[in-house]
């Protein structure tokens, strides 16, 4: 059975000698019910929502912790903001990105990603990792 983020952030936090804060679960109680890809502001604003005495740097520093502890994600779509996204261990997702908007739709398609290990392996490289990135005008843009 896969361990909740939760649980995994715990965890981490035990190893890494830290306390486990409330502030901190506000965070985490946040970030899990919001969607993907926000922003550490984005993110600030709902925490506020819940507790107005949890500043920007908390917010800053905690995302940090998650992206340690590997629930969270660092995505850079360009545009010098850093956002985080969920990561599901195992899951794999590449995105379209309205440059209007900002919209983030996500995608996976299995014959894309068989294409790219095929072109890496006619290099003689073995993919460990990878992000597509889609850039264009969303459905209600285009509008
Ligand atoms: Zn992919
Ligand atoms: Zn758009
Ligand atoms: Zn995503």
């Amino acid at each position: 059975m896969k361990r909740s983020k939760k649980i995994l952030f715990q965890e981490f936090i035990a190893r890494k000698g830290l306390k486990s804060t409330r502030q901190r679960g506000t965070v985490l109680e946040s970030f899990l019910s919001s969607d993907n890809h926000m922003s550490t502001e984005d993110l600030y604003l709902k925490v506020r929502e819940k507790n107005p005495n949890i500043g920007y740097a908390t917010v800053y520093r905690t995302l940090k912790l998650f992206a340690e502890a590997g629930i969270a994600r660092e995505i850079h779509f360009g545009d010098g903001q850093t956002r985080y996204e969920h990561v599901a261990e195992g899951e794999h997702h590449d995105h379209l990105i309205c440059t209007r908007c900002g919209a983030v739709t996500e995608f996976e398609n299995e014959t894309i990603e068989r294409l790219q290990s095929e072109i890496a392996g006619q290099f003689g490289f073995v993919v460990e990792k990878h992000k597509l990135e889609l850039y264009g005008i969303c459905p209600k843009c285009r509008k």
